[in-house]
């Protein structure tokens, strides 16, 4: 039954309605990562679920191959109930304008599994249309596989808009028909999920920690030690340790590490992520807040990808992806 984790709300299967979307004609924009795993999901607990692609879109035969009908994006916005947008977030706003808003019907309800476009005001629906969100709190390849294996993977929900007075029920629902009631459906709202998601993804999970292990591992090749070690160090070592802290918490590693490495641990830690660290992540988080992130992401974007192309180009050229595409060659439960 639905509890209190923190201060926030958590709902599981047994507080969800999936009733709420029987009969309702439901549309998935995209297969990709999120899209392939909603879409499948519901298909598998009985939901009526159309697929919404691009003309020519490499991803329409494998939709159709999984049993699913594909319609162009205008089509399958057309007589939907639900709509969920799971096209790339910088692409959202100008398929919104030509496809989704068009064709929407009076009374539906838009959903989203990231609020970038919606918080940000990007995409301002109508009055009567219904707004909520469901972002599960993984990449849509383990929504999908936990799904099929009997659990899921949790889930944020959030409503923004709601005319219509059951759009909380019909989140729920969705939420639940993925999966995430399994685990748990946690509420929120768009600016929160927005800023926190971009924030952790940045400072943290995605910039911090490529940085920092890039950074180890340039530290002891410029210093004549073997590309080998480095790689095993800096690199390799990175998913043992990060397991722990998944499993247990900075207690479970440490109390696994030995004491050297532990001592280690508080002696360097505080040196490396110094006060200036802590200032540059309050930046990264006031340009969030500010909208500047968001703005300069779709600048880029709008003019072709510039920043994301060089950058991208660049960090496949380290030196650290080198060694690594190599060693990884002996590791054969990689593959
Ligand atoms: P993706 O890049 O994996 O897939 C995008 C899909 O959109 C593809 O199927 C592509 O063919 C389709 N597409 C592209 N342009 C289109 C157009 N003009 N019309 C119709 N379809 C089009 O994207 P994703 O990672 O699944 O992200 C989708 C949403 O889910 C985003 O809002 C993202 O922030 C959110 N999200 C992603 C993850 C994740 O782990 N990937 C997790 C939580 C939330
Ligand atoms: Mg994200």
């Amino acid at each position: 039954m639905a509890g209190k984790i923190l201060g926030t709300t958590v709902y599981y299967d047994a507080d969800c309605n999936l009733s709420k979307l029987e009969g309702k004609k439901i549309t998935v924009l995209g297969f990709g990562s999120q899209g392939h795993a909603h879409a499948l999901n519901l298909k598998e607990n009985g939901f009526d679920v159309t697929i919404g692609l691009r003309k020519g879109s490499n991803r329409w035969a494998k939709a159709e191959e999984q049993g699913l009908p594909v319609k162009e994006t205008a089509e399958a916005v057309k007589d939907a109930d639900i709509v969920m947008v799971l096209i790339p977030d910088e692409l959202q706003a100008d398929v919104y304008a030509a496809d989704i808003a068009p064709n929407l019907k009076q009374g539906a309800y838009l959903a989203f599994a990231h609020g970038f476009n919606i918080h940000f005001g990007k995409i301002v629906p109508r009055e009567d249309v219904n707004v909520f969100m469901v972002a599960p709190k993984g990449p849509g390849h383990l929504v999908r596989r936990t799904y099929q294996e009997g659990s899921g993977v949790p889930c944020l929900y959030a409503v923004e808009k709601d005319p219509s007075g059951d759009t909380e029920e019909v989140a729920l629902a969705w939420a639940s028909g993925v999966g995430g009631g399994r685990s748990g459906i946690l509420e929120t709202n768009f600016k929160s999920e927005t800023e926190t998601d971009l924030f952790g993804e940045q400072a943290v999970l995605c910039g911090g920690v490529t940085e920092l292990i890039k950074t180890g591992f340039e530290v002891l090749t410029e210093a004549g030690y073997e590309p080998v070690n480095a790689y095993f160090e800096c690199l390799h070592e990175m998913k043992l340790i990060v397991d722990l802290i998944y499993e247990g918490g900075f207690g479970k590693m440490r109390h696994s590490i030995s004491n050297t490495a532990e001592y280690g641990d508080y002696y360097a830690g505080p040196r490396v992520i110094t006060a200036d660290t802590k200032k540059a992540m309050e930046e990264i988080l006031r340009r969030i807040q500010s909208g500047e992130f968001a703005d300069e992401f779709l600048a880029d974007s709008k003019a072709g990808q510039p920043f994301l192309k060089k950058n991208r180009e660049a960090a496949a050229e380290h030196g650290i992806e080198k060694v690594g595409s190599e060693l990884r060659g002996l590791m054969s439960w990689l593959k």
